[in-house]
């Protein structure tokens, strides 16, 4: 694919040209460094990178230290603000994190619960949707609409979903003004809740399309329009999937939430983190990078293992798609491993741009030495089959009476594996709700997980979705006819 950055793109406010403020930089090194307000309406960047702050802010032990006991808001707008620099201020800040997190089901936002001496399950699924995409999803439809409403611009929205990111985003956008949103998911390939969490919002400014053929189909239509200039042209395209960087900076909070309850600074902290596109667990290195003292993340892949062999052999090699029980995590190009190879490799954009290049064109990249290092300092992935996933499933029911997703599966399998020194706590993510994934569940556990009073009548409330073929055309066509052009 050949990107190119419009001239225009150079000027106007949304570049970065201060110095007090935050700028973010393209990993591939030839687009245009922008605010944090540029960054989170651009979602790419224009020479096909993805933005990552200039430099990684890091806060002392004392100030982690202060973050002890914080209601869940609080921290986040502390842990985000150096990345917001002076697009927003502290007080707007606060006000919208405190708008986000009001609308989950636990008063702890992401509580932790204790599974034995040394594991931990950090529960991420309480947000409206039931994974742990709300986290971050609830923060950006306010900071859509809060930087939309500083111009006359209106924002198309378009991406591709394995399931939680679609539902997630819409309802974080709908009914939002300035925003259409068009979400492509897999007909076929996503559980029934996550196709009616997605299908049953019936707001006028959501579109749904099924698409004939698999995720990675769809996002690559996706990305291609980011590319296409005759949409870019006349329209406004923003993402919402974790190429958006406001979705990683609003994911490094709970673990900065989870470790200092765990008695960080004075203490290191394991992660386990179900893994897809990257973009969870480079949240956690990303928190490494700002202060937290992270013994290890682990990367817990399913069979759909590119990363797993990318961290233990440098093989960063696309296969085909395998359907598993955790459809969120059947991906095989990882978006977000960019951002790691871009910092691992020395933050060079011009070489990244050479690796990405080589990539596209034969799905297959070696790491280099520094990045297999780099990496392996801190990484470590573990792949789950099937039996490791319902294994995993039925040892939380029977040993901790904790009903776990098939995701959050991979994570404990990988947690429970990994070797990681017993006095060193290790917490899995758990990135959905089990009642989200129940046939997997009851078959592991011979328990059937109830969904949440909250989306209690999903199966009675009326569904809207088109469908179209796995074509381009057909769907750039379909955007451009209820999509609004710029202003
Ligand atoms: C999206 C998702 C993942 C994978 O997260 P990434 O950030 O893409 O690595 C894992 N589990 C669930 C339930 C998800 O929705």
């Amino acid at each position: 694919m050949h990107w190119h950055c419009a001239s225009g793109l150079q000027a106007g406010a949304l570049t970065a040209n201060r110095a007090q403020i935050m700028e973010y930089i393209s990993t591939r090194g030839s687009a245009p460094a922008l605010t944090f307000e540029g960054a989170t309406l651009a979602g790419l960047a224009c020479d096909g990178g993805l933005y990552v702050p200039v430099e990684w802010p890091r806060f002392s032990e004392a100030e982690i230290a202060a973050m002890a006991g914080l209601p869940y808001a609080e921290l986040a707008a502390k842990v985000m603000q150096p990345f917001v620099g002076d697009c927003l201020t502290p007080e707007r800040l606060l006000e919208l994190t405190t708008q986000a997190y009001g609308r989950f089901d636990h008063k702890a936002v992401t509580p932790l619960v204790q599974f034995d001496e040394q594991h931990w399950l950090l529960e991420l699924f309480h947000g409206p949707t039931l994974a742990f995409k709300d986290v971050a999803l609830q923060l950006l439809g306010p900071l859509f609409e809060e930087f939309l409403s500083r111009s006359d611009r209106n924002l198309t929205i378009v991406g591709a979903t394995s399931g939680d990111t679609g539902s997630a985003a819409i309802d974080a956008v709908a009914n939002r003004d300035k925003v259409n949103i068009f979400m492509l998911h897999p007909k076929g390939r996503v559980s029934e809740v996550q196709r009616r969490q997605m299908t049953t919002v019936l707001a006028p400014n959501v579109h749904n399309i099924a698409i004939d053929g698999s995720f990675d189909d769809a996002q690559a239509m996706v990305k291609r329009m980011f590319n296409d200039a005759a949409m870019t042209d006349r329209f406004s395209i923003g993402a919402v999937n974790s190429i958006n960087w406001a979705r990683l900076m609003a994911q490094v909070v709970y673990y900065f939430a989870s470790a200092v309850q765990l008695g960080a600074p004075h203490r290191q902290i394991a992660f386990s983190v179900p893994t897809g596109n990257f973009g969870d667990v480079f949240a956690g290195y990303v928190a490494s990078k700002m202060g937290l003292p992270v013994a290890r993340l682990l990367v817990a892949t399913n069979v759909n293992d590119i990363l797993h062999r990318a961290l233990t052999s440098g093989d960063y090699s696309a296969g085909t798609v395998t359907q598993t029980a955790a459809p969120s995590m059947d991906i095989q190009v990882s978006s977000n491993f960019e951002r790691l190879l871009f910092d691992l490799g020395g933050r060079n954009g011009a070489a990244q741009a050479e690796q990405m290049a080589g990539f596209e064109k034969t799905r297959a990249m070696r790491l280099t030495n520094a990045q297999t290092q780099g990496a392996s300092a801190l990484f470590t992935s573990v792949r789950a089959d099937s039996d490791d996933m319902s294994q995993a499933m039925h040892w939380a029911w029977k040993n901790c009476g904790e009903l776990i997703d098939p995701h959050t599966a991979c994570g404990v399998h990988a947690a429970r594996s990994a070797g990681i020194d017993p006095s060193i706590p290790v917490v899995t993510l758990a990135t959905a709700h089990p009642a989200k994934f129940n046939d997997p569940v009851e078959r592991a556990t011979g328990n059937r997980p109830m969904l949440p009073a909250r989306v209690g009548d999903l199966f009675e409330r009326q569904e809207r979705y088109d469908e179209l073929p796995g074509d381009y055309a057909a769907v750039t066509d379909y955007v451009a006819r209820h999509a609004t052009p710029r202003a």
